[in-house]
């Protein structure tokens, strides 16, 4: 298969093994994320905030529990919010700065089983933009 006909699929698929939510590096949610999310547990946003996130810098990132786990992975039922899980987790492993860096991709998959590494920075570039777009099509329905 040349790098021209690979596509997200071919470089990844998720083992569930809930590795991602155990806490290599924080969960960055938006505004956006704050409205869906609370409306998804029946909080008010504020509410959510103070309970669920910490703020890392001036954005917020989800809270750990004491697990070491993101606030809302369950071993049993994996990601709790999975409907209206943060954008980042949407995207995962295809996050937009891996358009500037796509030498992170070797790193991100010694972390994540799921990852193959086997791709040129240009097809994965490519890949990722198409992956965004598809995603930011289907939030928006
Ligand atoms: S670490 Fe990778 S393979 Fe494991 S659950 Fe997360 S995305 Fe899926
Ligand atoms: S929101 Fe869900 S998918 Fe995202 S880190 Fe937490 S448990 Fe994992």
């Amino acid at each position: 298969m040349g790098s021209e006909s690979t596509t997200g699929d071919n470089i990844f698929t998720c083992h569930q093994c809930g590795d991602c939510c155990r806490g290599f590096g924080g969960t960055y949610v938006t505004a956006r994320d704050i409205i869906h999310i609370s409306a998804y547990i029946h909080f008010n946003a504020e509410q959510f905030a103070a309970r669920y996130c910490e703020k890392s810098g001036s954005r917020y990132v989800l809270a750990c529990g004491n697990d070491g786990c993101c606030i809302f992975f369950d071993k049993e039922r994996q990601c709790t919010i999975h409907p209206v899980k943060p954008y980042m987790c949407k995207a995962w492993p295809f996050i937009k700065t891996l358009i500037r860096n796509p030498e992170n991709w070797s790193s991100m998959a010694d972390s994540c089983p799921g990852i193959k590494k086997d791709i040129s920075e240009d097809a994965l570039k490519k890949i990722v933009r198409l992956e965004k777009e598809k995603l930011d099509r289907s939030i928006q329905k």
